[in-house]
C-alpha cells in the first residue's frame, strides 16, 4: 500500500564498496583502506590547511563521509593540535564510547591510550591520551575546574545540529573562552596566562544549519565535505498508520520475503518500542519456511551494553538479513554499514519540560513526529553503498507538513542543573549570549527550584550547599537528597539509591502483562514505605547473591524476580564514583541508618520537596503541595492503590493522566517542618 514516492537526486556516485570483515593480520590494513577510501580522505590537505588558518570554524557534510572519526586524527597527524588534548564531544554516550574503540583501532592502539573517552560515570583515559571523546556534558563539567578547558587545544563539537543543552551551553562559552585564549596578550591579567595556548573550536553538524552557527562566530568559516550519497528510492503509505510497530512489522517482512538481499534498518522512537518489535519479529521469523534467509536482529539504543553494540558493525553470516531496530541514534551519531533498506515509524521520543505556571514543571519523555531533516537523514542511511530504499510508514501529505527542525533543547527542558553549573561559573543564565535563548518562565522555574534546595539565596547568590551539588555528578535534587543524608546519617542508603536512579535503564521491569507475576516475585524486597526503600532492599539482595554465586545464577535471579541486571551492574559503577566523589569531598558515605526508614525519606524528601503531592478526598489521586497538577500513583509503584496521605516521587510520567513513578510516603510532619523552614529561609 505504497504510492510512489519522490526520488532522492544523486549527489555522487562514487561506487566504491567500504571494505569490511578481513580477518587477522590484515586487519590493519585493512583499516587503513577504509580510512583512504572515506569521502573525507580526498580533501585531507585542503581540510587540514583551512583548520590551520582559522581559529573557528563550522564543518559541514552527509552523515558517514567521516567527520567524527577521521578529523581528530588529520589534526593529531598533522601536528595542528600542538601539544594538548582534542576533545571530541557527542550528545549522547554510545556514540562516545564506539567512537573512541573505532578511532583506537584505526590508530592501532587499545583503547585509553592515545584515543580515550569520558562519559558520566564513566572514563577511560590516561596520560597519553591525545583524542578523547566525550559527551558534551562532561565537557560541560570539566568547565567547572578548568574554566578555560587549558587542556585542550582543539574542541570538536560534533552533532552540532542536535542542539542539546549541553551543546548549546557549550557553543555559548567556547566563544568567550576563544577570546581570551586567542587574543593576544596586553600584559594585564589572566589573558597573558593564556597566551601561547591557543584554542582551535569545530563545529561539525550533519544538516544545513552551518549559517547560523557560523553567524554567531562572528561569520566564521564554513567548511564542506562531500559524502558518497546514492539514489534512494522513497516510498510514503496510501493513509496515516496509527499502529507503527505494527506496519514495521508487516513492511520488514515484505522486504524479507520479496527483496533482493540487503540489511534493514528500522527507525523506532525508544526502548520498548525495539525490545516489543524485536520479540515480534523473532517470532515470525521462526515460522518462515526453511528456503527463507535467516533473520539477525541487532538493537540500537541509548542504554544498550557496549558488547551488544558492537554487534551492529558485524557482517551477516551468509544467507542472512541482518536487520537493525534504532533510534535516531542511527540517524548521524553512528554509521551502520551494508544498510539496503530503511523503515521510518516517523517517530521518535523527545524530552520535554511541561512548565507549570506555579515553576514546578516536570520532564516528561514524550513520542513524537520527527522533523522533516530527520526523515531525510533517516532515508540517506539506506544509500551509503549502493542504491536504496525508504519506507516511511506515514503518508506524503504527512512529511509535508512537518516542521523542518526541531527545537533545541534549551527551549524545552529544565534548566536546573544548567543554571548551577552556570552559577558555579560565575554566570547568570539569563544574561548569557544563546544561538537561541531560553525561555524566561523556564529561567524562572529554574531559580526556583535552586532556591527550594537550598543552592542559591534570596538574592540568587550561589550557596556552600550550591557549589558541592553541582561538584556532586547527579541531577541537582539527587545531589541535595545526598548532602541532606549526610545530617541524617544514612549516606550510604541514599547512594544506593540515586545510583539506581541515576543509571541509563530503570531497575524493574515492567511488563503491564506480568505485572501481577512480578508484583508477587518482588514480594520480598517490598518496603512498606515504597519504591525508595524497596530499591535498597533489592540492591542489597543482589549484591548477596554476587557474592556467592555464578554469573548466570546472577542472572536467573534477575530474570525471576523481573529486575534488570544491567541497571543493577551501572549503578555499582555510579556508586563507586559517587563513593570516590564523596572521599574527595570529605563526605564520609559510609553512615547508615540500617534498617529505619524515616532518615532515608527525610533525606530524598529534601531533595524531592517540589515532587511533592497529598492525597485528596477522593482518596485516589493527589495534589502537589508546590504546584497545581492532580496525579495518580503509577500501577508499577508498590504504592499503587494504597491510600497514603503524603507521597514524594521521582517523576511525573504522562499517559492518558499524570503519573507519579517512583513513589515514597512522608510523615505529613515533613510537609509542615518544610514549609517552616522556607519562610525562615524568605524572612
Ligand atoms: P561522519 O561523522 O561523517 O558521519 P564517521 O566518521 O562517523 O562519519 O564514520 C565514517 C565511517 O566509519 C562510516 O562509514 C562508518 O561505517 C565507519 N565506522 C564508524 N564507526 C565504526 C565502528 N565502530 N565500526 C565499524 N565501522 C565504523
Ligand atoms: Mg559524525
Amino acid at each position: 500500500a505504497y504510492t510512489n514516492g519522490r526520488n532522492k537526486k544523486p549527489r555522487r556516485n562514487f561506487g566504491m564498496p567500504n571494505g569490511v570483515g578481513v580477518a587477522g593480520s590484515s586487519k590493519l590494513q585493512n583499516l587503513k583502506e577504509q580510512r583512504r577510501q572515506l569521502p573525507i580522505a580526498k580533501g585531507r590537505e585542503a581540510l587540514i590547511e583551512e583548520i590551520r588558518r582559522h581559529d573557528v570554524a563550522v564543518l559541514l557534510g552527509e552523515t558517514g563521509s567521516g567527520k567524527t572519526t577521521q578529523v581528530p586524527q588529520y589534526l593529531l597527524e598533522s601536528g595542528i593540535a600542538g601539544a594538548g588534548m582534542i576533545a571530541v564531544t557527542q550528545p549522547r554516550r554510545v556514540a562516545a564510547t564506539s567512537l573512541a574503540a573505532r578511532v583506537a583501532a584505526e590508530q592501532d592502539t587499545s583503547l585509553g591510550q592515545l584515543v580515550g573517552y569520558s562519559v558520566r560515570f564513566d572514563e577511560l583515559a590516561g596520560p597519553d591520551t591525545r583524542i578523547k571523546y566525550m559527551t558534551d556534558g562532561m565537557l560541560v563539567r570539566e568547565l567547572l575546574s578548568d574554566p578555560l578547558l587549558t587542556r585542550y587545544s582543539v574542541i570538536i563539537v560534533d552533532e552540532a545540529h542536535e542542539r542539546t543543552l549541553r551543546t548549546d551551553l557549550l557553543i555559548t562559552k567556547l566563544k568567550t573562552i576563544l577570546k581570551e585564549r586567542n587574543t593576544p596578550s596586553d600584559g594585564k591579567g589572566k589573558a597573558s596566562e593564556s597566551a601561547g595556548n591557543p584554542l582551535k573550536v569545530i563545529i561539525m553538524s550533519a544538516t544545513l544549519d552551518a549559517e547560523k552557527f557560523s553567524q554567531f562566530y562572528d561569520s566564521c568559516k564554513i567548511l564542506y565535505v562531500k559524502g558518497r550519497q546514492h539514489p534512494v528510492k522513497i516510498y510514503h503509505t496510501a493513509v496515516g498508520q496509527p499502529d507503527y510497530l505494527d506496519a514495521a512489522l508487516r513492511t520488514f517482512f515484505q522486504i524479507h520475503v520479496d527483496q533482493p538481499p540487503g540489511d534493514v534498518l528500522i527507525f523506532l522512537p525508544g526502548q520498548e518500542d525495539i525490545e516489543s518489535l524485536d520479540k515480534s519479529i523473532r517470532l515470525y521469523a521462526n515460522r518462515l519456511p526453511a528456503e527463507n534467509m535467516g533473520v539477525v536482529i541487532c538493537p540500537m539504543f541509548a542504554a544498550l551494553p557496549p558488547a551488544q553494540q558492537a554487534k551492529i558493525f558485524q557482517s551477516t553470516p551468509p544467507n542472512t538479513r541482518k536487520c537493525i531496530l534504532a533510534t535516531n541514534i542511527a540517524e548521524t551519531s553512528i554509521t551502520i554499514p551494508g544498510i539496503k533498506y530503511v523503515i521510518d515509524t516517523g517517530k521518535h521520543k523527545e524530552k520535554r519540560h511541561i512548565a507549570r505556571d506555579t515553576g514546578s514543571g516536570f520532564d516528561a519523555l514524550l513520542t513524537r513526529d520527527i522533523t522533516k531533516s530527520s526523515a531525510m537523514q533517516r532515508a540517506g542511511r539506506a544509500g551509503r553503498e549502493g542504491k536504496g530504499y525508504c519506507f516511511r510508514l506515514y503518508t506524503e501529505e504527512a512529511f509535508d507538513t512537518m516542521p523542518v527542525s526541531s527545537e533545541p533543547e534549551i527551549r524545552r527542558t529544565s534548566l536546573t542543573s544548567a543554571a548551577l553549573q552556570l552559577k558555579c561559573l560565575g554566570e547568570d543564565i539569563e544574561d548569557l549570549d544563546f544561538l537561541d535563548r531560553p525561555d524566561l518562565e523556564s529561567i524562572h522555574s529554574a531559580l526556583k527550584m535552586l532556591w527550594f534546595l537550598g543552592a542559591i539565596d534570596n538574592t540568587k547568590r550561589l550557596t556552600d550547599a550550591g557549589r558541592k551539588m553541582a561538584a556532586l555528578p547527579l541531577e541537582p535534587n539527587l545531589a541535595c537528597a545526598v548532602l541532606e543524608s549526610v545530617k541524617n546519617g544514612c549516606t550510604h542508603e541514599v547512594i544506593d539509591i540515586v545510583s539506581v536512579l541515576s543509571s541509563t535503564s530503570k531497575l524493574f521491569f515492567d511488563i503491564s502483562d506480568e505485572r501481577e507475576n512480578a508484583f508477587e516475585a518482588r514480594r520480598k524486597f517490598r518496603h512498606p514505605s515504597g519504591d525508595h526503600m524497596t530499591i535498597v532492599n533489592t540492591f542489597r539482595s543482589y549484591q548477596d547473591i554476587a557474592a556467592t554465586e555464578s554469573k548466570a545464577a546472577r542472572k536467573e535471579w534477575c530474570r525471576k524476580q523481573y529486575v534488570n541486571e544491567r541497571t543493577l551492574l551501572e549503578a555499582l559503577k555510579i556508586r563507586d564514583q559517587l563513593r570516590a566523589t564523596c572521599d574527595k569531598m570529605g563526605i564520609d558515605w559510609r553512615t547508615t541508618a540500617h534498617d529505619d526508614e524515616k532518615p532515608v525519606t527525610k533525606s530524598l524528601f529534601r531533595g524531592l520537596v517540589l515532587h511533592s503531592a497529598l492525597l485528596q478526598p477522593d482518596g485516589t489521586t493527589f495534589k502537589q503541595v508546590y504546584g497545581r497538577s492532580v496525579i495518580k500513583i503509577h500501577p508499577s509503584s508498590s504504592l499503587a492503590d494504597k491510600k497514603i496521605p503524603a507521597i514524594i516521587y521521582d517523576e511525573l510520567v504522562y499517559t492518558n493522566h499524570i503519573y507519579a513513578r517512583g513513589v515514597s510516603a512522608v510523615p505529613k510532619a515533613f510537609l509542615s517542618e518544610m514549609s517552616n523552614q522556607i519562610k525562615d529561609q524568605i524572612n
